[in-house]
């Protein structure tokens, strides 16, 4: 493993000693505990490498939850952000910004949409296609057509709305009074979800492959069920793409790898390549039901922000990173075949599309091999106790995917020395 000094540390992050063991202090003190973190603190990234405070190397297959889509601290994403940041960082939404059209045109030409609502974050660009599915049904059908169907173990965010849409009680238990109008269906149960829609619904809100809920592709039928069970009833369908966008799959957008058009895609995570931006696509009736005052964001589609994100659709295109999520996630798929074939007692099945795989993993031991791994440089994070989760940046060669596999298996005969079959 290669190893920095803590001299190179304190050179690139103009950090010493003192300040980084003060952090830890200073966190646990002052930062509201809604986090239980990991035991690194990184203070250097480069590619697919991160670098902890005291110079060890790790191999990142999280990459940020799927955000740094083009590796840590790629040079043109660099470059381009340090010019715009001594150009212009913000002026405000009553503006046009040359950055910001750019973007919304590129997005436009490399999708099936014709609008975009930017915003800083995967659950803001949910609400905007609530919001937008609220006032579609309620002009297009009535006063009643609000309903918002949802599938169970599902994830579309933390605001108040976005947990009620979010198909998972843990996350809004405690936060009621919710708001009305949402329903939920099992995931890829077609009788279910025929069973659900009427008349008054708005939208069906999926996503391609659940993440949060442990990397479950929608099957095909699924998918093209929902599609006309919509059409049918009047009702948009939403995909909230904000984790599966941008790449992730093996095509720029997982309904592209379907053949299923929604009408709202929702982005953010690998959008801005680390900077924080989201946007709402919409096409037909949905891409023009916003009006003048209906909605908005202080910081949506800066300067800065857009040209992270134009920066980052660069690369996907210069360097043919969605092949390469395809080429690498197969290789990936092989590699974890193996592991699981080597150590039937701890590993179980594969699941995922493209670079976005989750492991199941027997007796709830998915905790245990995450922290296993950070020890032998490895990154990546557990859904729940039974599924790991792999998203690494969409720049991983199949020779980093190998190296990671080795730290993988290192990870797993340290929990389990016994583990090896026979
Ligand atoms: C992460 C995620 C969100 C929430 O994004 P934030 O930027 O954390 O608000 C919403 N939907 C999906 C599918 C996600 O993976």
């Amino acid at each position: 493993m290669q190893t920095v000094t803590l001299e190179t540390v304190e050179t690139a992050t103009g950090l010493g000693t003192e300040e980084i063991s003060n952090a830890k202090a200073w966190d646990t003190a002052h930062v509201m505990m809604t986090y239980s973190r990991q035991p690194a603190q990184f203070v250097r990234g480069a590619g697919a490498r991160l670098y902890d405070a005291d110079g060890r190397e790790y191999l990142d297959l999280l990459s940020g939850i799927a955000v740094c889509s083009v590796g840590h601290c790629h040079p043109y994403l660099t470059k381009a952000l340090q010019e715009q940041a001594g150009t212009l960082l913000h002026v405000s939404n009553i503006y046009l910004t040359e950055p910001q059209a750019r973007l919304a045109r590129r997005l436009v030409e490399l999708s099936d949409f014709e609008r975009v609502f930017f915003c800083n974050s995967g659950a803001e660009a949910n609400e905007a296609a609530l919001k937008i599915a609220r006032k579609f049904g309620r002009t297009t059908g009535g006063e009643l057509k609000t309903g918002i169907i949802t599938a169970d173990n599902s994830f579309h965010g933390r605001t108040i709305a976005t947990i009620t849409a979010t198909g998972q009680p843990k996350y809004s238990r405690d936060f009621a009074p919710l708001p009305a109008g949402f329903s939920y269906v099992p995931f890829n149960d077609i009788d279910a979800l025929r069973a659900a829609v009427n008349r008054d619904t708005a939208a069906i809100l999926l996503e391609p492959v659940q993440g949060e809920g442990g990397i479950r592709p929608a099957t095909l039928g699924y998918l093209r069920a929902a599609r006309e069970l919509a059409d049918q009833h009047g009702a948009l369908l939403i995909f909230d793409e904000v984790q599966t966008g941008v790449g992730r799959t093996g095509t720029l957008w997982a309904y592209q790898r379907y053949g299923i058009v929604p009408d709202i895609m929702t982005l953010a995570k690998g959008l801005g390549g680390g900077i924080p931006i989201g946007a709402c696509l919409a096409r037909g009736a949905a891409a023009e039901t916003l009006k003048p005052g209906d909605h908005g964001s202080t910081f949506a589609g800066n300067p800065l922000a857009a040209t992270a994100a134009n920066a980052v659709l660069d690369i996907l295109a210069d360097e043919h990173l969605t092949d390469n999520a395809r080429r690498v996630g197969a290789h990936l798929i092989t590699r974890l075949a193996e592991l699981q074939g080597k150590y039937p007692q701890i590993l179980g099945g594969v699941r995922g599309l493209g670079l976005m795989l989750g492991i199941e993993v027997r007796n709830g031991a998915a905790r245990k091999i995450v922290a296993a791994a950070l020890e032998a440089g490895l990154v990546l994070n557990a859904t729940g106790d039974d599924t790991l989760r792999l998203l690494p940046p969409l720049t991983l060669t199949t020779a980093e995917a190998d190296e990671a596999m080795a730290r993988l298996e290192k990870a797993i005969l340290e929990i389990s020395p016994e583990g090896r079959k026979g």
